[in-house]
């Protein structure tokens, strides 16, 4: 019988955890708390006008993104839908989204009935792949939605590239992205507009809450008059031109918001960092692989540290009961989407509230290999929160995989 003494007992077996820090999420102090008190006690909770705070967290988020418009909305999957709208798609029109991302990426296409078109993504990046996007595009393509997964940049340069070369408008889905760079830009701030989430697990939060961000003057009063039930800031209140909702946030969202956003730019940062460091620990175990910055200059927001799983390294052992024993070790992990989006139901059923996607449009038929590995087999997610974390919170992170995998190959 083998009593190694240097094999730890893990903690899914009653062991000590390989990573003892807690990572709270959301961080606040009582500035924010006095920021939502103040408001409260103003007894203006609204924004009727989308005036006061509301304007002024708007203002200042565009200032941070360096786009010249923002409209805050109360989530991230209306600001991709107002954004879509003013982009001027038609029932019928094709969508590019990737199938690795949450389900409103590529659900707000139906709601504005056009087909949603799934592009595989690339097992470097796990971002959509530019070379499968062009040759998804047909006559009724009208718009692509790079989705920056993770807080990882998409391929702007290759991707804006098709979409003049085509005639397309771009659409980034920023929702994990606030903070982040490519070539020295802001994400949200390249395509033709940009969406984000203040959802309680993104980077930046009021628990819930989104903005799309725009330079373009006529997508910007579409959107800005669609939030506001379709008023025009030249006409009356009782005066509604578009077929809008409201979809406006409270003055408390917003004092929270400008809140948050002062401390977005150092977490970044700090996220950044270690995300550098964690790929060089984890690029040093066998059968673990960190997606791949580009040969680009970027900062990586975070929302997920990803890395590649290979459970051939790992004894056999599937995805879901390695993250369970990761998990047990104190790392705050995920395995991430058990499958691609086009297997959802509301794709494979396509049911009466689909009546805009054609009978040939068959997504029992779609497959995209990287997509369905990643979910599968590969794709292992540690949260933001504990990217915060110090220096010896991200070798714990390494020690904790390293401990998992001697075990089981023992
Ligand atoms: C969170 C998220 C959204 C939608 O945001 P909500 O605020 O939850 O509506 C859209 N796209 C992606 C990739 C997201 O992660």
């Amino acid at each position: 019988m083998d009593t190694t003494p240097s094999i730890a007992k893990l903690a899914i077996d009653g062991g000590e955890k390989a990573v003892k820090t807690n990572f709270p999420w959301p961080i606040y102090d009582e500035q924010d708390v006095q920021a939502v008190a103040d408001i409260v006690r103003s007894g203006q909770w609204g924004n009727p006008d989308c005036a006061g705070a509301v304007a002024e967290f708007e203002q200042q988020f565009a200032t941070y993104c360096g786009s010249k418009y923002a409209i805050s909305c109360v989530n991230g999957s209306v600001s991709l839908r107002l954004a879509l709208i003013a982009c001027g798609v038609r029932p019928g029109d094709e969508v590019i989204v990737p199938p690795y991302t949450f389900i409103a990426t590529a659900s707000v296409v139906l709601e504005v009935n056009c087909v949603p078109v799934f592009v595989d993504i690339d097992p470097n990046t796990y971002n959509l792949d530019p070379k499968a996007l062009e040759a998804a595009i047909t006559e009724r393509t009208k718009v692509i939605i790079p989705v920056h997964f993770a807080g990882l940049p998409c391929d702007m340069d290759a991707i804006l590239d098709i979409a003049s070369r085509y005639k397309l408008r771009v659409l980034e889905d920023a929702a994990h992205a606030h903070g982040a760079e490519y070539k020295g830009k802001k994400l949200g701030s390249i395509g033709d507009a940009g969406s984000f989430s203040f959802q309680s697990s993104k980077n930046l939060t009021s628990g819930e809450g989104g903005m799309v961000i725009t330079n373009d003057d006529a997508l910007y009063e579409t959107m800005n008059s669609l939030r506001n039930v379709g008023r025009l800031p030249s006409g009356q209140w009782y005066d509604h031109f578009n077929p809008g909702c409201n979809y406006r946030i409270t003055q408390l969202q917003a004092v929270l918001l400008s809140e948050q956003l002062k401390r977005l730019d150092e977490q970044t940062h700090i996220r950044n960092e270690n995300g550098i460091y964690l790929d060089n620990l984890l690029a040093d175990i066998e059968g673990i692989a960190p997606l791949s910055r580009e040969p680009v200059d970027i900062r990586h927001s975070y929302h997920l540290y990803i890395f590649r799983y290979n459970k051939a390294k790992f004894n056999q052992m599937p995805k879901q009961a390695f993250v369970a024993m990761l998990a047990a070790e104190g790392l705050p992990c995920s395995s991430g989407y058990p499958h691609p989006l086009y297997k959802q139901p509301v794709f494979q059923q396509k049911n009466w509230m689909c009546y805009a996607i054609p009978d040939s449009v068959d997504y029992s038929q779609v497959y995209c290999p990287v997509a369905e590995h990643a979910c599968a087999d590969e794709a292992i997610w540690i949260f933001q929160q504990a990217m915060l974390g110090t220096r010896s919170d991200m070798d714990s992170f390494a020690e904790a995989i390293r401990k998992v995998q001697h075990a089981i190959n023992q």
